[in-house]
């Protein structure tokens, strides 16, 4: 079995909201969320936006701080560390965000945005050094040694996503959080982009925890998906499982809208999606309920417990599948 290095159990981030005198109300931006990540491998997170996804990354690599849970990183709990404990942790956990102009440094040339956490991070000394290793990342990244010498504005979406993941290799991390990388980008150039992160991960034995809205990017990219709704994981499994044969409501209801992958055909909208609600002091109950149109009566007292399906790690939270029942997969 491959090496677990991160396990992460009953995560939480609530965000205090203020509604009136002394009146305190949460969103609950990740809510009781567990799963686990090997060495080398990659976990799409998919759902729609304000679903969790980029809180989850976030508190996983410990930019926020959870409200409760636990994060195992190699072993040890980082959850509740304070700030000054957390930063040998740091060099071991990066993120690359999707709008690589506004993550960049504009005022800084591509040697020194992709050399500074080398500094901080004490992983090298000298300039000569430091120019040698960013000389062979940009290698890495399929770009020519002479970028380092630019400012970010000189260079193309995708040539920057390129320093954003240089910048983030910086550190030698055995995790990167890969929050919606490709799609500030165009098709041609996300392609691009994707496979390079493959190829980087081949080479290196990275994990990635992959967040994206896109099915058809994440289907391409995880060895497992973790399907989130308003906080709460509702359906997880291996990647051809999931999207193969869908069975959280959620999840039929995404998968019914990817584009067909024949420009000439429609795009294949079987549902009304309409629209979440934010999380905001849910009750305990299934927090698709309102959306849901395979609803029966419990699902209105109680939240559904996550139900193992099969022998692959499969989970889904749904009513439906609880007591051997099952609902007609379309
Ligand atoms: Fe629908 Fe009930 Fe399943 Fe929620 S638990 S997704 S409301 S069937």
């Amino acid at each position: 079995m491959s090496e677990i290095i991160l396990e992460v159990e009953n995560l939480r981030k609530y965000f205090p909201i203020k509604t009136g005198f002394k009146q305190v109300r949460y969103l609950k931006a990740v809510d009781n969320v567990s799963f686990t990540l090997a060495r080398g491998e990659t976990l799409g997170v998919i759902g729609e936006s304000g679903s969790g996804k980029t809180t989850l990354g976030k508190t996983v690599i410990r930019l926020y701080k959870p409200t409760g849970g636990k994060i195992l990183f190699n072993g040890e709990d980082i959850a509740p560390l304070p700030r000054k404990a957390l930063k040998k942790y740091r060099k071991k956990m990066q993120i690359v965000y999707q709008d690589p102009y506004s993550s960049l440094n504009p005022r800084m040339r591509i040697r020194d945005i992709i050399g500074r956490p080398m500094k901080i991070h004490g992983l090298a000394s000298t300039r000569e050094e430091i120019t040698s290793r960013v000389k062979q990342l940009l290698e890495e990244v399929g770009l020519p040694s002479e970028v380092m010498h630019r400012f970010p504005h000189e260079l193309s979406g995708g040539q920057r996503q390129r320093i954003a993941i240089a910048r983030a290799l910086a550190t030698e991390p055995e995790l990167i959080v890969l929050d919606e990388p490709t799609s500030a980008l165009d098709v041609s150039i996300q392609a691009q982009i994707l496979n390079l992160l493959k190829e980087i991960q081949r080479k290196r034995n990275t994990a990635y925890i992959f967040i994206s809205h896109d099915i058809a990017v994440v289907s391409y990219m995880s060895d497992r998906i973790a399907v989130m709704y308003m906080g709460v994981f509702v359906e997880t499994g291996p990647t051809r499982e999931v999207i193969g044969e869908p069975m959280h409501p959620y999840t039929k209801m995404l998968i019914s809208v990817v584009p067909e992958p024949d420009p000439t055909k429609k795009i294949r909208v079987t549902e009304d999606l309409g629209e979440p609600q934010l999380p905001i002091d849910p009750p305990p109950i299934c927090r698709f309920h309102d959306r849901c149109k395979y609803k029966l009566p419990v699902c209105d007292e109680k939240a559904p417990p996550k139900i193992p399906i099969g022998e692959s790690g499969r989970t889904v939270a749904c009513w439906l599948y609880g007591k051997g029942k099952t609902v007609e997969r379309n």
